[in-house]
């Protein structure tokens, strides 16, 4: 049978990837500091553990792992990572972390390593048109990221390729860009911008008002959660280390996506634009080198990933004021 590590399998996009794991039949661990908020792991064994303790990371690898993921980091939206308030926490707790699992894999012979950067690593000076954003994975220098959060994920990364140049380790990088999905954060000022406009607008009469930051004007794409581990899956198992962009290429401004979610929702919202942290002006996946090196791309339309996102967060809200 083979094993899977999932580091931060509490959180959003580990859980999901625990599950599909077990749905091919692997023996997984997972650790993480919580269990997941909104649904019991299927992990065969979860270690409630702080990663950033190497002690932790040695004891949650006592055993053979053909696969290790590391996705734990501490992060969370525009409101909790481009406000400053939190940096200092972001880039050490993150960092040691990464340093920690590392080192573990290695002492353990584990060959085989996925680590999931961001595509907040992606110089800012590139990302200021909204129509026109840049990012190849090949324009990730000079560096610039515009945050503390971007800059501990290029740390990271190069930090994982060096253990794959020096150490003969397969490392396996990707750079994700903006996943959502059900079972993600969705209040209490880590969520990102899907979730937190699904709970906005389930919350509002038909009618109402909802309030966005910026001007709206800023562009994303999004990238439905199951797309986004069968990206990872396949890029862990192919032969190639990347950094690689796991994200979709279909562009949305802000105000384009509330607008989507009013139509999922069936109801009339109208959009106050109000000050706010919001990142850079326009981002999207490019999805070349993917295509390129492992024959897949994501494709799901997003009004579907929204449609089921929606559900979900209505439900949580519907139960929250129950
Ligand atoms: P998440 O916050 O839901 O999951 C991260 C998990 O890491 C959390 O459960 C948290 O408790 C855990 N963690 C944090 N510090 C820890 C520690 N010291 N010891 C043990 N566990 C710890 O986030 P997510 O959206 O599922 O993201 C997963 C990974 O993907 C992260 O590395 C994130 O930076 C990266 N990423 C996510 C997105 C996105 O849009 N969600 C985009 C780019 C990159």
């Amino acid at each position: 049978m083979k094993t899977a590590l999932v580091c931060g399998a509490g959180g959003f996009i580990a859980s999901h990837l625990v599950r599909r794991l077990k749905r091919e039949g692997y023996w997984v661990r997972g650790v993480d500091l919580k269990f997941p908020e909104f649904s019991p792991t299927v992990a065969d064994d979860f270690m409630v553990a702080d990663l950033r303790d190497p002690q932790n990371c040695r004891n949650a690898m006592d055993r053979r792992f053909d696969e290790v993921y590391q996705l734990a980091a501490d992060m969370g939206g525009a409101g909790f990572v481009f406000t400053g308030e939190n940096d200092a926490d972001i880039m050490h707790n993150s960092a040691l972390v990464n340093l920690n699992v590392l080192e573990a894999s290695y002492k353990r012979n584990v060959s085989r390593i996925f680590y999931s950067s961001s595509a907040c690593m992606y110089p800012e000076h590139n990302q200021l048109d909204p129509e026109n954003p840049n990012c190849s994975e090949d324009s990730a220098y000079p560096a610039n990221p515009d945050s503390e959060y971007g800059w501990e994920k290029l740390f990271s990364e190069r930090l994982y390729l060096a253990f794959g140049r020096n150490y003969g380790m397969d490392v396996r990088v990707a750079r994700y860009h903006n996943i959502f999905g059900p079972e993600g954060t969705w209040r209490g000022g880590r969520e990102k911008a899907p979730a937190a406009l699904c709970r906005k607008i389930a919350e509002v009469d038909n009618g109402g008002e909802i309030e966005i930051w910026g001007d709206g004007l800023q562009t994303r794409s999004f990238l439905y959660v199951d797309e986004c581990v069968e990206g990872t899956l396949r890029l862990t198992r192919s032969d190639w280390a990347g950094p690689v962009n796991i994200g979709s290429d279909e562009m949305v401004s802000i105000n384009g996506l509330a607008e989507m979610i009013s139509q999922v929702a069936g109801k009339k919202v109208s959009i106050r634009n109000i000050p706010g942290p919001e990142g850079v002006r326009g981002r999207n996946s490019d999805n070349r080198l993917i295509e390129g090196k492992l024959g897949w791309r994501p494709s799901a339309p997003l009004v579907d990933g929204i449609s089921a996102t929606y559900q979900w967060v209505e439900s949580q809200v519907d139960s929250a004021r129950s």
